[in-house]
């Protein structure tokens, strides 16, 4: 019996939700067809969703993508290395599950890839079994889990990055769009230092140079600044300091609590 990890059991998810059959989405980053193709074809049969790529770059673009459970990686690969896709991939989705798959003996691979954020490794040439039992055990230490409730807060306002709201005193909400919560989650995961607008384009759009695209960025600060003060403007809380040269900071005066998975309303 080959291990099934791609087939969810109901009701037995950390979570607790019923998240019905929702095939698990694995994105297999391989260059040699025999060896992707093998990977495809086990992770076809124990029921799971598999994307291929053939290069380090596509492989990065499908990672990326919405509702991908978790990412088979080699290291050797045309375009992009197996090295470079994690430390990018990283950037953008600091959770995601990555196993690299690395060649037998080169034990300085495995420890950079695991220093470099990847959850675990399997040596080729392997076993679907095998493949397939690692894949299992990483999804059951990496349960679904959104990002952790962050909110930052200043006076009367408080802004939940992960229900894309600011809340203040009196009742009033107002949305965020997406772009407007990522950014400032990724400032106040930095905070206390300048985030550059390239930064922000790597980790918020994904965009590796985006040189043309920066003013972009300008655009969205100007929008969350002006949400974030709101009409009255009170004390003239700097939400967002624009450092000279360097890039955009969160507000010093600012506190950010993450709770992970805690209750939020407090007020
Ligand atoms: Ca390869």
């Amino acid at each position: 019996m080959l291990p099934t990890p791609c087939r969810r059991v109901p009701r037995t998810t950390p979570t607790g939700m019923d998240d019905m059959a929702r095939k698990r989405t694995v994105v297999v980053i391989e260059d040699e067809d025999a060896i992707r193709r093998g990977i495809v074809d086990a992770l076809g049969m124990a029921g799971c969703e598999p994307i291929e790529a053939a290069d380090g770059e596509t492989g990065l673009a499908q990672a990326r993508r919405a509702g991908v459970d978790l990412v088979l990686l080699d290291l050797l690969l045309p375009k992009m290395d197996g090295f470079d896709v994690l430390a990018e991939l990283r950037l953008t989705h600091p959770a995601l599950p990555v196993i690299i798959l690395t060649a037998r003996g080169s034990e300085d691979d495995r420890v950079r890839g695991l220093r470099g954020g990847a959850d675990d490794y399997v040596v080729k040439p392997f076993s679907a079994r095998e493949l397939l039992a690692r894949v299992e055990a990483v999804m059951r230490r990496t349960p679904e889990r959104p990002t952790p409730v962050l909110q930052i807060s200043h006076g009367d306002t408080t802004v939940h990055c992960g229900r894309r709201e600011i809340h203040r005193k009196d009742g009033q909400r107002v949305a965020l769009s997406e772009m407007e919560a990522n950014i400032l989650e990724r400032l106040a995961a930095h905070a206390g230092r300048a985030v550059s607008r390239e930064e922000l384009l790597a980790s918020v759009w994904g965009l590796r140079d985006g040189g043309v695209e920066t003013r972009a960025i300008d655009m969205h600060i100007t929008r969350l600044r002006q949400k974030l003060a709101g009409e009255a403007a009170e004390g003239r809380t700097e939400w967002i300091t624009t450092v000279r040269g360097k890039g955009y900071m969160l507000g010093p005066e600012l506190s950010v609590q993450s709770n992970e998975g805690a209750g939020e309303e407090t007020s």
